[in-house]
């Protein structure tokens, strides 16, 4: 079956604590037969497919049968309600019957260490803890992927029970350890509160693109009969294709479109991160989300809902929050064993200290407790996700999307960078240096080359048709693109033109240096000298990439001269020349069959099939036309600077993950022995515990602000 049949479904879940409970979702989604079943647990969202909509139901039903609440589909609007999140409710409610049992330990005033007032307070913070963990936990046993929350149910009830049973029977002090049970509640729900707050922050890029949205519009309405024209305000989503609409000085641009009337500054900063604005006038693409800075526009619609730039970018983001690094199967291999591993050593622990030495119970039991609690691997599920998303957030933020997790680990082992030429180390935007014209008037020629390259999108034609606007056209019978080469057409009069590379003139002149040659049937009836300049920051880039040892090669369709002369300016270490899109295909083929890990950098136009093929697609696209397909990366300005960005926040994104596992995995892991030892109070641990959790997310959200390596 096709995957058209598949219909693409998001749900916001709530109550989803750690990695363990999104693979407990997709394990049960993917049993019912779901497609394509994703679930990120840090920004709250599951994604799937189904081919029959009807089994939606039965999906709500199964994550809700895990324990965990569906609200609705994930809709533009998602912005949190006011008020306390639950988790905050729960840790402030126990907060308050933690307290003074936590100051009898320090105070010596006797009702404090009364058995039943100890009792008392800790009853309110066992029911809350009991239903909190006890819930995940269980549901999460069901789901057959044991949750880190296992192991605080069992120690905070192991410290509870044994009290109890100390109270019931009047067994004296040895036998309190409420504060113990009490403690590990409270503090590890601290630190799930500030876990709550910490990863909302780290899904703000969404957020933030999300607002850019919410728009309202002037749509413009033309009278039949008067010709007046009228204004009316509207939801920016209403507006449909081919609409039009007012923009003045200070709006948001409420849709992708074209200005058909007037001109204005316009700041673009959000979609690219180009903070000095751009000017716009008649003809120029604008794109919904971004500020008009100053003058007035009208324009009329290209793009509306989920065709904009702007959804596209979300769509973009949100998918790549979905797409893990590989690093994360590894975590959550890791946590799936764990948590049995460590209730096997805890039972160990317990057995070791009373039946083999003649350490009490209650010590053998609180040893076996602390090792319950410190090896908690919260802040495992946390180590990742919460990384990548804010490093995807930054670089989104620049202007360089990165199509996910996996993206962000292969830009690190990148060894080899492969630059197409004309739109990437050169700008693109040619001038024509000299047009020469054979037995044919300049006029008749100009209309030719303007009639012919309009219909390519190659920036040689887009530079020729600017070049030779309003000088006449000439009507074909047919046109086609000669990818690579150039343009053919023929008239009504069975005449054929061609315009192009010396390829299509090589039979004809031995004159290579020319750009663009025009034929008429077989004729040569023109040339043209363009000349387009390197790219600023193309030195500096290259510069950039050799001093981190990698290999730059240059692979373009232009001719040899060129490209060399090229390749020798900027330090290039390797050249292809003159290789068609398929031959660019294979020579990327070649190298990474050669083991290279090829990055090949393009615009898009006649390397496209090589992009799909490298081992990272790099593409250079302007914003206006976010051509996303076949890339793995894209830099949404044509600035070649941002290609270093890349490389350096994918690196210290991987960093900050690397550090997070530390923090999270061996720092818990190394305080077992501690534990074990009995060096380690199950209080202590708690706290040991939930300071990993918060180290975590602090170290992730370091990284907005990062210096980049
Ligand atoms: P690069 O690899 O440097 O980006 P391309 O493969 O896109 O170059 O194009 C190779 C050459 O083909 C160009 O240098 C140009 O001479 C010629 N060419 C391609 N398309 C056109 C066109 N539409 N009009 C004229 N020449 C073209
Ligand atoms: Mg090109």
């Amino acid at each position: 079956m096709s995957d058209h049949f598949f219909k693409p479904i998001a749900y916001k879940v709530e109550g989803m604590t750690c990695t363990n409970c999104a693979l407990g979702i997709q394990r049960a989604l993917e049993k019912e037969g779901f497609h394509n079943v994703s679930v990120d647990f840090a920004g709250g969202e599951v994604r799937f497919e189904v081919a029959d909509e009807s089994r939606l139901p039965v999906a709500i039903k199964r994550i809700e049968n895990l324990g965990y609440s569906v609200r609705d589909s994930v809709s533009a609007d998602d912005s949190e309600k006011g008020g306390m999140a639950p988790i905050e409710k729960k840790f402030w409610f126990t907060a308050i019957f933690t307290v003074p049992l936590i100051l009898a330990m320090f105070i010596p005033v006797d009702f404090l260490h009364n058995d039943l007032f100890q009792l008392g307070l800790t009853i309110p913070v066992f029911i809350v803890g009991f239903l909190h963990f006890g819930r995940s936990a269980w549901f999460s046993l069901r789901a057959g992927v044991t949750n880190m929350d296992v192991l605080i149910f069992l120690g905070s009830t192991a410290a509870f029970v044994y009290s109890l049973v100390g109270t019931i029977y009047r067994l004296g002090h040895d036998y309190m350890f409420y504060e113990t049970s009490a403690s590990i509640i409270s503090i590890v729900l601290l630190g799930n509160m500030l876990e709550h707050r910490s990863v909302k922050k780290t899904t703000s890029a969404i957020d933030d693109l999300v607002r850019l949205q919410k728009n309202t519009a002037r749509r413009l309405i033309t009278e039949m009969y008067e010709g007046q024209e009228t204004v009316e305000e509207v939801d920016a989503s209403l507006v449909e294709e081919g609409e039009r609409v007012l923009v003045n000085t200070g709006d948001k641009i409420p849709v992708d479109g074209e200005i058909y009337w007037g001109n204005g500054s316009i700041d673009e900063s959000l979609i690219s991160g180009e903070s000095v604005p751009v000017d716009k006038r008649k003809g120029d693409k604008v794109v919904g989300g971004t500020m008009l800075l100053s003058g007035t526009l009208r324009v009329k619609a290209t793009a509306t809902g989920k065709d904009t730039v702007l959804s596209q970018i979300i769509e973009l983001v949100r998918n790549a929050q979905q797409d893990k690094p590989r690093l994360q199967n590894l975590a959550d291999k890791i946590s799936m064993w764990f948590v049995p591993a460590v209730v096997v050593i805890a039972l160990l622990t317990i057995s070791y200290w009373f039946f083999g030495t003649d350490l009490p119970f209650r010590d053998s039991l609180m040893r076996g407790v602390a090792v319950l609690v410190i090896a908690c691997p919260c802040a495992l599920g946390l180590a990742i996700p919460t990384a990548v998303a804010v490093g995807l957030g930054r670089s989104a933020k620049n202007g360089i999307l990165l199509k996910g997790g996996t993206t962000v680990d292969k830009f690190n082992a990148i060894d080899t960078v492969v630059f197409d030429k004309t739109g990437t180390i050169t700008t693109g935007k040619f001038k024509v240096k000299n047009l020469q014209c054979f037995g044919k008037s300049e006029e008749s020629v100009r209309s030719l080359l303007y009639s012919l390259e309009k219909h390519s999108n190659h920036p040689i034609a887009q530079s020729i048709t600017t070049f030779f606007k309003g000088s006449g056209t000439v009507h074909f019978e047919s046109v086609e693109e000669l990818k690579g080469i150039g343009v053919r057409a023929t008239d009504k009069s069975g005449n054929t033109f061609v315009a192009g590379s010396y390829q299509v003139a090589s039979h004809i002149t031995n004159d290579d240096s020319r750009n663009v040659y025009l034929l008429m049937n077989d004729q040569l009836i023109a040339w043209l000298d363009l000349e387009d300049e390197v790219k600023e920051g193309a030195v500096e880039t290259i510069a950039f990439l050799k001093k981190r040892g990698l290999k730059t090669i240059l692979l373009s369709g232009d001719l040899r001269s060129r490209c060399d002369s090229i390749a020798a300016e900027l330090g290039i270490d390797e050249v292809y020349a003159e290789k068609l899109p398929a031959e660019k295909l294979e020579i990327i083929e070649r190298l990474s069959a050669e083991g290279m890990k090829v990055a090949m950098v393009g615009d898009g136009i006649n390397d496209a099939p090589a992009l799909a093929k490298a081992y990272v697609g790099i593409s250079m696209s302007d914003a206006t036309q976010v051509a996303v397909k076949s890339a793995d990366v894209v830099l949404l300005k044509g600035d070649l600077s941002l290609l270093s960005k890349a490389f350096g926040t994918t690196r210290t994104t991987v960093r900050t993950i690397k550090e997070n596992l530390f923090w999270a995995f061996f720092y818990n892991v190394s305080a077992i022995p501690l534990a074990i030892a009995g060096l380690l109070t199950p209080i202590v641990a708690a706290f040991a515990m939930a300071v990993s959790d918060v180290i975590v997310v602090l170290n992730s959200l370091r990284l907005k602000r990062r210096r980049l390596r």
